[in-house]
């Protein structure tokens, strides 16, 4: 029998090819009537057979195009209207709504067809794209999101691409960056001094390939920024990146050019094998299994980070050779952001490539490549940025107006909100220098332009010195404003993400975090809702001896945590040629000597008091090396540390922990013995302190959020533990661990804290 149902399709249905598919849908089940876009999604008049229409339906949510998220499908019925054929309606606009930017994404399998078919018109063409593939976030300026809103407004289609543009059937229908041989942009190789050496992309690639095979650097501009590349299994072109980067210690991102290629020598599991050929192409952090590229590459680590190609310049030249492994690291000095724009990259990184790669095309916003790691089958991000930015977070409640989080100083991130939506930005990185501030800056104005958001409400940490405190004062003006408690925003992150409304226990292992009592926090135990907290335990304080100036020297907080454990600070190595007495007297008179209980902290003060770090060149290193050192231990010691009850509080001590550490390395324990003892430690005494709040409180549910939790075996046995325990817990799964996420806690504390 003949039905006409009216379907409503919410979530992100624009821009990716959703009208098409429907159509072609509606073809295939025999449906007549229209499909339309109007405000809130896309609208569709269905009439057909009933079990067509139950058809048409599933396939609706279940098969849309790669770029769309389908949150609802509403359905009415309503009475027939005898329609004679199936057509896409004109878009009906009524009242302004968010518009969605689709993150850049690899290349669809379609198009690299396409893209290896010497027969087609896009044979080799470095920018060929579809609705469901390539850049799109790095090229939009302005809304709405048309051609000439974006930087292939200069490459006017040619006829042949404007047919394929126009034709409701094809793959490129309404496709805003397509471009071909004829109307698109082109490629282009310079040598590092600016002389143009070819324009042509197969005499690019093989020269490119050969360079790389001889120990040269190239930079190459991605869809996000320029990478820069080297061949990962020469030791000398490695270390030449790594003096010419300035950077000694941190691991540099591998591309190979299949899953096979990753699977020789590195350990992959299947849900890992589903990260790395996700379409999002993160980098993923992987066990070493067999050397077969330079120590360099990660110095003292077994852990790899490592990406397939996406774009399809990086899979033209990984099909010269299939054994070709490349580091591909951001394009950038040490920590400053990645170069983006040509000339910057040329002056700033000529003296790092000797070549490079680039097209005439203008990335409008930069990203880096995302970050992740598997634990349990459980994929978490490091760094949220290109392929997921700037997907939107959706929420169950519409926000009242508009706010903005700045997020952090540290792995910035920051969030917009409107209807019920909160997106973040990419990454940023770590807000110290000028660059980066500037490159802030922009990205917040280029935010607010293209999803057309005017906050009313402006929330940040409530740190008085970061930089995003103060430029979030600037930007309010007279708007209200509301500072959020660090580790609060972490926990509430989560509880956004799983849509947890009630109180939860939240645990948050952290670097730093400006607490309520000025100090730094960073080891807390929170009772927390989504717009207030308690803080109920966390470990003891002791002192950063310089303050910002310990952080780096790490050997100061080995100093200062055996100085507060009553320990002689003959335990400590690395004495020679350090002020020690000055810094015993700053200790004993608490001078410039903030005071801090962060995980990461203790973390670098025990790795300084093994011998295992002096001082770092990149943020956690201590307690990566830490970790690495835990790996190799064949077993380790029970440390039983007792929690004390102080006041309202409870109080894990920090001298006792240290105490026990040295009483290993006086029985002459070996170092991975007692570092992963040190690890053990943590996580039995976070679990005696949880399982106590849940005695009190009666709360089950517990939250783990924080930069420490990036930390593999403090992540999986604390998590494990507390499973067992029969605890809920839930992690960050669409954010990071670290500061990266708590943009979004941010933004959901604002809200609540309006009503
Ligand atoms: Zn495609
Ligand atoms: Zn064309
Ligand atoms: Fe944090």
């Amino acid at each position: 029998m003949l039905k006409h149902f009216h379907i409503r399709v919410n979530g992100i249905v624009q821009g990716v090819g959703f009208r098409p598919f429907i159509y072609r849908l509606a073809l295939e089940h025999n449906i007549k009537g229209y499909v339309l876009n109007d405000t809130e999604g896309v609208t569709i008049e269905a009439e057909g057979e009933e079990k067509a229409l139950k058809r048409f339906i599933k396939a609706i949510k279940e098969d849309f195009p790669p770029l769309a998220i389908v949150q609802e499908v509403k359905i009415e019925e309503k009475e027939v209207n005898h329609f004679e054929k199936f057509w896409i309606e004109k878009s009906r606009t009524t009242e302004k709504k968010i518009t969605f930017i689709p993150p850049d994404t690899n290349i669809c399998k379609d198009c690299l067809k396409e893209f290896f078919d010497p027969k087609d018109r896009r044979y080799h063409y470095p920018f060929i794209v579809c609705t469901h593939c390539g850049p799109r976030f790095s090229i939009v300026k302005d809304i709405p999101y048309d051609r000439h809103n974006t930087s292939m407004a200069e490459f006017p289609m040619c006829p042949e691409c404007k047919k394929e543009y126009e034709d409701p059937l094809d793959r490129r229908f309404h496709t805003q960056p397509t471009a071909c041989p004829v109307c698109g942009p082109k490629l282009f190789l310079y040598k590092n001094d600016k002389t143009l050496i070819s324009e042509d992309i197969d005499e690019i690639v093989k020269r490119v390939y050969h360079s790389l095979k001889s120990g040269h650097i190239v930079a190459i501009k991605g869809v996000g920024g320029y990478h820069l590349a080297c061949d990962a299994t020469n030791n000398k072109a490695v270390l030449k990146l790594r003096e010419r980067k300035r950077r000694p210690f941190k691991p540099f991102a591998l591309m190979a050019g299949s899953i096979e290629k990753v699977e020789e020598f590195l350990y992959v599991s299947p849900k890992e094998k589903e990260v790395l050929l996700s379409k999002e192409r993160p980098i993923l952090i992987l066990k070493e299994k067999k050397s077969l590229v330079s120590k360099y590459v990660a110095p003292d680590l077994s852990y790899i980070g490592i990406m397939l190609p996406y774009t399809p310049f990086q899979y033209l030249l990984f099909s010269l050779d299939k054994d070709l492994i490349l580091v591909m690291t951001s394009g950038n000095l040490s920590e400053e952001p990645i170069c983006f724009r040509d000339e910057e990259a040329f002056e700033r990184l000529s003296h790092i490539a000797d070549y490079f790669v680039t097209y005439n095309r203008e990335i409008v916003a930069h990203s880096d490549d995302s970050v992740m790691f598997v634990i349990n089958e459980t994929p978490f991000f490091i760094r949220r940025s290109k392929g997921f930015v700037p997907s939107p977070i959706l929420m169950k409640k519409s926000f009242p107006v508009h706010l903005f989080a700045s997020g952090g100083d540290l792995k910035n991130s920051f969030a917009i909100a409107k209807d019920k939506v909160v997106i973040l930005s990419q990454y940023l990185g770590d807000l110290e220098s000028p660059v980066t501030q500037r490159v802030y800056k922009e990205a917040v104005e280029h935010f607010l332009k293209v999803f057309d958001v005017h906050p009313e409400v402006f929330i940040s940490d409530m740190h008085p010195n970061y930089f995003t405190t103060a430029l979030t004062d600037k930007l309010a003006g007279e708007k209200l404003r509301i500072k959020v408690q660090h580790h609060h925003a972490h926990i509430v992150t989560v509880m956004a993400e799983h849509e947890i409304e009630d109180t939860v226990i939240g645990l948050s292992f952290d670097g730093t975090g400006f607490g309520t009592d000025r100090k730094i926090w960073g080891s807390e135990f929170l009772i927390a809702d989504r717009k207030d907290f308690q803080r109920i335990a966390h470990f003891s304080y002791f002192m950063l001896p310089g303050g910002e100036k310990a952080i780096k020297e790490v050997w100061r907080i080995g100093l200062s945590l055996l100085y507060h454990a009553g320990i002689p600070i003959e335990y400590l190595p690395f004495r020679e040629n350090k002020p020690l007495s000055i810094i015993l007297q700053m200790l004993e008179k608490k001078l410039n000597s903030p005071f801090a209980c962060s995980i990461g902290r203790i973390f670098d003060g025990v790795s300084a008091i093994l011998g295992i770090c002096e001082t770092i060149s990149t943020e956690a290193e201590a307690a990566q090396k830490l970790e690495e050192t835990a790996l190799k231990a064949k077993n380790f010691y029970k440390l039983n540390i007792e929690p004390e009850e102080k006041g309202k509080e409870i109080v894990i001590p920090t001298e006792e922990l240290i105490r026990k550490i040295v009483e290993l390395k006086d029985r002459g324990i070996g170092n991975p013995e007692i570092a992963l003892s040190f690890h053990w430690a943590i996580i039995e005494v976070s679990l005696k302190v949880v399982e106590r709040i849940r005695e009190s409180s009666g709360i089950k549910r517990v939250v783990l959020s924080g930069g420490a939790f990036q930390n593999r075996i403090l992540l999986k046995g604390l998590w494990e533990k507390l499973k067992k325990a029969g605890f809920e817990v839930f992690l960050p799964q669409k954010t990071p661990l670290n500061d990266g996420g708590i943009a979004l806690g941010q933004i959901i504390i604002g809200r609540e804290k309006l009503i």
